[in-house]
């Protein structure tokens, strides 16, 4: 506080201006969370597509809603259960939806995606395995593929040419940029982007869609932009991060692998520094040391959620 000549602290009050402006959009932004919480109780809103907006903007009017209030405006949670789940997940009642660490904020995610999957929602079937370049993706769908059958694989639509042994509508649908932008076009894209900055990969929606209705697990392999876009258009979507062992083992394999030019691995390598700082975005990680064991933590993942884990799978 600031000191008067005299050596006495005074309050220095705002002018009356900034008062009437700070009261006025006090006023604003609680009327602003209101509205959030009045969408999520009559369910015009999911509850998870709330929380992606917190996360992805703190400082926005979903990231200052308070726990207890986001809970309270789910149907059915109210005040006594709120308290209990508040209890549950280790978050203290004064905690803003913007302010939550880490590990509260995949506590509270996976907390509310069970909540909307045992509300009729679509819940774990849509699950989709990202992570950074080289991990081993797809071997992991690959070997998700030949040993599960009840799981479907999303087969993307591709503008690069296919490599040896690959087989259309299976590993890929290679198309030219005319037909890939008329798929943008016609909006039959669940997601797409660039990848490595060359040619584009995009997820068609109508095989999803149906195989969701029909109550099917199904599951994406795609990029780690095409995640963040996938929890965009569909919220209650279970994102996986495929993590390697370690930065080195990660070098090995892509240098390993022998598919790409040196120029390309060191861009790849560094794309993949990127890409490792998203792996708080997801909701469970997955350590690829074998890939036996990695996919069927991904397929555990899929199965109905009795007895499955609360926790991110280690
Ligand atoms: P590749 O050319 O080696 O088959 O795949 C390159 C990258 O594209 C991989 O990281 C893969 O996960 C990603 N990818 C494959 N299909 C899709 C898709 O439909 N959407 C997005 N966003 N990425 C994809």
């Amino acid at each position: 506080m600031p000191e008067s000549s005299s050596g006495r602290q005074v309050a220095i009050a705002p002018p009356e201006v900034d008062r009437v402006a700070a009261s006025r959009a006090a006023v604003a932004a609680r009327r602003a969370r209101a509205e959030v919480k009045g969408a999520v109780a009559d369910g015009t809103r999911s509850p998870l597509d709330v929380l992606r907006v917190a996360m992805e903007e703190p400082e926005g009017v979903e990231g200052r809603l308070r726990v207890t209030e986001f809970l309270g405006s789910i149907p059915a949670i109210g005040r006594t259960k709120t308290e209990r789940i508040m209890d549950e997940l280790a978050i203290s009642p004064s905690k803003r939806l913007g302010g939550l660490g880490r590990l509260q904020r995949r506590r509270l995610r996976q907390y509310t995606a069970e909540w909307v999957a045992a509300h009729g929602g679509t819940g774990d079937r849509l699950v989709v395995l990202a992570g950074p370049t080289a991990v081993g993706k797809g071997t992991v769908a690959a070997h998700i593929r030949a040993n599960h059958p009840d799981i479907r694989l999303s087969v993307s639509a591709t503008t690069r040419a296919p490599r040896p042994g690959e087989v259309e509508g299976q590993h890929y649908y290679f198309v030219d940029d005319e037909a890939f932008d008329r798929m943008i076009a016609e909006g039959e894209l669940l997601e797409w982007a660039t990848v490595h900055n060359s040619h584009r990969y995009g997820t068609p929606r109508g095989p999803v869609e149906a195989a969701i209705a029909r109550g099917e697990g199904v599951l994406l392999e795609i990029d780690i932009q095409g995640a963040r876009s996938v929890r965009r258009a569909m919220p209650e979507a279970t994102l996986v991060f495929l993590l390697p062992p370690s930065w080195d083992e990660l070098v090995r394999r892509l240098v390993g692998r022998g598919t790409e030019t040196p120029a390309e691995q060191q861009r790849r390598l560094e794309t993949a520094k990127v890409e490792l700082a998203a792996v708080d975005e997801f909701d469970h990680e997955v350590v690829n040391r074998e890939v036996g064991d990695a996919a069927q933590k991904v397929v555990d993942l899929m199965r109905p959620r009795r007895g499955r884990p609360r926790r991110p799978v280690p």
